[in-house]
């Protein structure tokens, strides 16, 4: 028997304090609070992660270890879960065969009106797909593309390779490969290679002919390193880690199969028709228009097929993702589309009693499409599931049945439940975003107008209609209009034609080692202020020093490069992270040895580190809302918004220079308290005499802007033209557009 409610006591996840908590089944249940104050520690990382892990524990070993990992939670105790399904932001994989088509199954059941209708007479589906020999083309074998190695990106010439003159990972010193290029007696491992032959680089990258005009001949089985690339990265199967998919996308070109022009099928099944057109042709149509097409297919026979590609199709078109095209590659997607892409896939299933835990649906979203989003949760719901979603637009709030919120504060100040009840109640409620909701909406600002301009010139991108906008300099332009619109391919033409900056939401930290200390730079100036209080060398404090653990050489943790596998880190079992042998770490400043210093928050450390340099690099992460960060989390831990802040904060310090930065969404992550935050940084960037332009749905954000610029009047080519361009406060809602109705709603 399910419970009807999960029960949770003394969850300690991360910043979580003990809590507790009785969350109802089969509703529809969003967790608030700031960023930071625990929300994913708990839905995530506790509620999601135990469910997973129990599921885990019915299957036999053989499937676990097919299953993603869960780590089981810090909880005293959790009952009522059943099996949970995760719909996070985090994009659809880089499997280059998924398309929308395949990861909805609306490929299926259009392989199966082809092979039932075609013209031709054709047999089975699967002479339809592209994932079987059947129907793969035989050039790019149903990729769509050939992929070659970009042998230009592969050297460094101005090292040697001791220094890591080869770029792939796993052939610089210490490195799998390593020993076969440099200990072979044929290359010098210490001259950099822009010193070397033509042909000992030639044979460095080919071996063969190359190779035998070298005095030192290479051993006989020796492999070039293209030869080898292709060999362990290209040549192999498809399962692939995303460490090396990533080698693959900086290391690789591709292009259009030349064979099938893209469309992955072989010639027989590209010339098959159904009410004449091929498969390869609907997959590049709107999905809203291939809904049309399809509908007018009149067979009994298929009755049933068209049906079910008929109803996916159209829950496509409802959640606001009718302008994509089935053969649009998963990779390609933005996070906020991947994620609706997903949630049609959970539609379509007829599973009960399941959980099913959303990060931020509302992502990418004008206000008109965050109610179709809300409608697809209540349909979750409906049809007998529990629906949990970290959220912070309160048009989703309006809608659960109970809202929790984490807090009070962030980090350590957070981690308790402060409040549980209606939208209503919250709205009366003292705490953070009880207080957001009341408070009203800031008001816009008076507008800042701009002598100069930049030019984006005959925009044609994508969708967009040959479009030309002036955007003011050393001002902030908010760049609005429906998902789909164009403001992504508007954006990429900005930077194209101008020398931009994107502060974007993609990961900083690419190993557990960087930390918010790596990123500002200020572990020189810590080893200072220690030395400066003890009395000693600051090099003492080093991770070159002799005062360095000798197991992991100060850097707490122990990375295996396995070359062809994502390589392993684990905490140094010496100074068990601590990095210091003990004499080091018995130096102290306020109480603090070196290593405590890693525990402290950014704002604990701004108080308690008595030096300049460190608190003026520390505050402009106080700045833009980061505060809580410990000094030595791993930037891998952190969330896009929280990446994206980080970024922020960098330029803060940097840059002189007047610049152009591009945001794609800032507030994604935030809290409505947390977006005044965000407005402030922004303003002190334009301040700075810096020209800020950002892709925004949230609406208090735009009526901040100075200069708005907003596309549509649709998605995809029903969008892509300009239906305003000039100050916020002069687009009224007699201008009609989507746009223009939801501000003119907001001031009210
Ligand atoms: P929210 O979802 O409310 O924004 P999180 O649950 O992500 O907040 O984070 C709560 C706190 O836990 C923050 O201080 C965050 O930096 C920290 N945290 C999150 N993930 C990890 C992790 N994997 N390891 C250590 N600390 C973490
Ligand atoms: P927005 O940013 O307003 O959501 P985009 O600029 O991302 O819109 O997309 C505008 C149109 O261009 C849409 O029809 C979208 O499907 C299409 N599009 C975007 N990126 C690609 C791509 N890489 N390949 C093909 N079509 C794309
Ligand atoms: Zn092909
Ligand atoms: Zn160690």
């Amino acid at each position: 028997m399910v419970k009807r409610s999960i029960s949770i006591r003394g969850a300690r996840t991360n910043n979580l304090r003990d809590l507790d908590a009785e969350i109802p089944r089969n509703r529809l249940v969003v967790f608030a609070g700031l960023s930071g104050s625990g929300k994913s520690s708990l839905v995530f990382d506790t509620i999601a992660a135990e469910a997973g892990y129990q599921l885990n524990d019915t299957f036999p070993p053989f499937t676990r270890n097919r299953l993603p990992k869960w780590t089981r939670p810090d909880v005293e105790h959790i009952d009522g879960l059943s099996p949970v399904v995760v719909i996070g932001q985090r994009r659809i994989g880089g499997n280059a065969r998924s398309t929308v088509g395949t990861i909805t199954d609306t490929w299926t059941y259009l392989r199966l009106l082809f092979s039932r209708l075609g013209e031709p007479h054709v047999g089975e589906s699967n002479r339809f797909s592209f994932n079987d020999p059947a129907g793969m083309c035989p050039t790019c074998s149903g990729l769509g593309e050939v992929v070659s190695p970009a042998v230009d990106r592969f050297l460094d010439l101005d090292k040697s390779l001791r220094q890591g003159a080869i770029r792939l990972p796993g052939f610089g010193e210490g490195g799998y490969w390593y020993a076969q290029y440099a200990d072979i007696g044929t290359f010098s491992p210490d001259t950099p290679l822009r010193d070397w032959s033509r042909d000992e680089r030639n044979a460095l990258l080919h071996g063969g002919e190359a190779a035998a005009r070298l005095g030192r001949r290479p051993p006989r089985d020796y492999e070039g390193v293209v030869e080898r690339f292709e060999r362990i990265y290209l040549h192999t199967s498809d399962n692939m880690s995303e460490r090396k998919q990533e080698t693959i996308r900086r290391f690789t070109r591709s292009e259009v199969c030349p064979d099938c022009g893209g469309d992955r099928l072989n010639e027989q099944s590209r010339s098959v028709t159904v009410l004449g057109r091929t498969i390869g042709e609907m997959s590049r149509m709107e999905i809203a228009e291939l809904a049309g097409l399809v509908r007018g297919v009149d067979a009994p026979q298929v009755a049933p097929v068209v049906a079910a590609l008929v109803s996916r199709l159209d829950a496509m078109d409802a959640i606001g993702l009718g302008y994509l095209a089935l053969a649009r590659a998963t990779t390609t997607l933005s996070g906020g589309e991947s994620q609706r892409v997903k949630i049609v896939k959970h539609l379509g299933s007829s599973l009960t009693e399941m959980i099913y835990v959303f990060d931020e649906p509302t992502v990418g979203l004008h206000p008109t499409d965050v109610e179709s989003v809300t409608r697809l949760l209540g349909r979750l719901r409906d049809s007998g599931n529990s629906v949990l979603v970290v959220e912070h637009d309160p048009a989703v709030m309006a809608v659960a049945d109970q809202i929790i919120e984490i807090g009070p504060g962030a980090g350590a100040d957070g981690g308790r439940l402060v409040f549980q009840g209606t939208f209503e109640e919250l709205r009366q409620a003292g705490t953070h975003t009880g207080r957001a909701l009341s408070r009203g909406r800031p008001r816009g600002k008076a507008p800042r107008t701009a002598g100069r301009t930049i030019r984006i010139a005959g925009a044609t991108r994508n969708n967009l209609r040959n479009v030309t906008v002036d955007v003011p300099v050393g001002v902030m332009t908010a760049l609005t209009g429906v998902a789909g619109s164009g403001k992504s391919s508007l954006a990429a033409e900005l930077v194209e034609q101008h020398d931009v900056t994107v502060i974007d939401q993609r990961p900083v930290g690419t190993n557990r080692r960087s930390t918010p200390v790596t990123y500002t730079g200020i572990a020189p100036a810590v080893r200072r202020l220690f030395a400066r209080h003890n009395g000693v060398p600051a090099a003492l404090f080093s991770a070159n020093s002799e005062g360095a653990c000798p197991g992991c050489d100060g850097l707490g943790i122990v990375y295996t490069d396995l070359a062809f596998m994502d390589g392993q880190e684990a905490v140094c079992e010496v100074c068990r992270g601590r990095r210091f042998v003990p004499e080091v770490l018995a130096h102290t400043v306020d109480g603090l040895s070196i290593a405590d210093v890693d525990a402290l928050s950014v704002d604990q450390a701004v108080r308690r580190l008595p030096d300049e340099a460190v608190v003026k690099a520390l505050r402009h992460l106080s700045e833009v809302g980061l505060g809580y960060l410990r000094l030595g989390q791993s930037l891998t831990t952190l969330s896009g918004g929280e990446c994206q802040r980080l970024k922020i904060a960098r330029e803060l310090r940097d840059s002189e220079q007047p610049a152009v930065y591009l945001l794609d969404e800032p507030t994604t992550g935030l809290h409505p308290g947390d977006i005044d935050t965000l407005l402030h940084v922004l303003d002190t960037l334009t301040g700075q005499g810096h020209t800020v332009v950002v892709i925004e749905h949230d609406l208090d954000v735009v009526r901040h802007a100075d200069w708005l610029v907003d596309l549509g009047p649709g998605a995809g080519r029903h969008g892509g033209t300009v239906l305003y361009e000039g100050p916020v406060s002069d687009y009224g809602q007699d201008a009609g557009t989507p746009t223009a109705r939801a501000l003119a709603a907001r001031a009210r």
